[in-house]
């Protein structure tokens, strides 16, 4: 079902689902039309956590991003950066530390022209609409935008690499981004998994593939493989509740009922 809304790119086919918009629906944002609703509604009877899970991933880039810049991290490439919600990297990122760069890529032209809006005339900051894949795009359009990559720079994965075909080599994707950085930068990785879920988290898993990129869901042996590299810092790679939780937040039992996990890496 169609809907009007000003906001709407030119182009985009409101009738089919998009991944960035199915997430800014569970996030609670408002840039989502009827199907994508649909489809996380479906998503969501089959797997009840489905919408904590985005919201810890969210939380958890948050919580990761104060702790980066905490670190001296002053150059922050949000890639599949997503539709811009409340606490956005570029708001964390300049809060902590005045002065930092942040790039924002994601593949959505939604993502990309609400970001561009949200960015207008704050600087240090800019917006590539790329297929994450095309490294050497995002790379050369983010040095264009004012990254210095003579300098430590944030790469930030957060959810996603699971919507990367293994066709497309995700690995190799994440080392060509990995050695485009000098050493003292960092690299941040959320990612979707099946370990120590139930057999519905898989079939809806399927649910994702109406978008036009199916999720992958990868063990947690793969995805610590993608820090090549980069020593993982404490805790390592983790259920997300469990990455560096805030001191007030209440002793997460069952960080694996979200379903996907969470690290941050430092290259050496
Ligand atoms: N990074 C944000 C976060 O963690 O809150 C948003 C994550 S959202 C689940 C995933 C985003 O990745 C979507 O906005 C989607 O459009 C984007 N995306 C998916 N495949 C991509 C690709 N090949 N290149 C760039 N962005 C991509």
């Amino acid at each position: 079902m169609a809907e009007a809304n000003d906001w709407v790119p030119a182009g985009i086919n409101v009738n089919v689902p998009s991944a960035a918009r199915v997430y800014d629906y569970f996030l609670g944002g408002a840039h989502n039309f009827a199907v994508d609703r649909a489809l996380a509604e479906q998503i969501a009877a089959m797997t009840p956590n489905i919408g904590e899970t985005m919201r810890s991933n969210r939380v958890f880039l948050r919580r990761a991003v104060r702790h980066l810049a905490a670190q001296g991290v002053r150059q922050f490439l949000d890639i599949g950066s997503g539709i811009p919600t409340a606490g956005n990297v570029h708001e964390i990122a300049l809060e902590a530390a005045p002065g930092a760069r942040v790039v924002y890529v994601d593949i959505d032209p939604v993502a990309v022209e609400h970001s561009r809006a949200i960015l207008a005339g704050v600087d240090g900051t800019g917006v590539i609409c790329a297929d994450m894949r095309d490294v050497d795009r995002v790379l050369g359009e983010s040095e264009k935008l004012g990254l210095d990559f003579t300098e430590p720079v944030a790469v930030l994965l957060a959810g996603v690499l699971h919507f990367v075909p293994d066709d497309d080599d995700p690995k190799s994707i994440v080392a060509a981004l990995g050695s485009a950085v000098v050493p003292g930068s960092h690299l941040l990785i959320s990612h979707a998994t099946a370990d120590g879920q139930p057999p519905e988290v898989v079939e809806a898993q399927r649910l994702s593939g109406r978008t036009g990129t199916e999720i992958v869901l990868r063990p947690a042996a793969e995805i610590t493989s993608y820090f090549e590299g980069f020593d993982l810092v404490e805790p390592g790679l983790v259920f997300i509740p469990r990455w560096r939780p805030d001191p007030q937040d209440p002793v997460d039992e069952h960080p694996e009922r979200v379903g996907a996990y969470a690290g941050v890496g430092k290259k050496g």
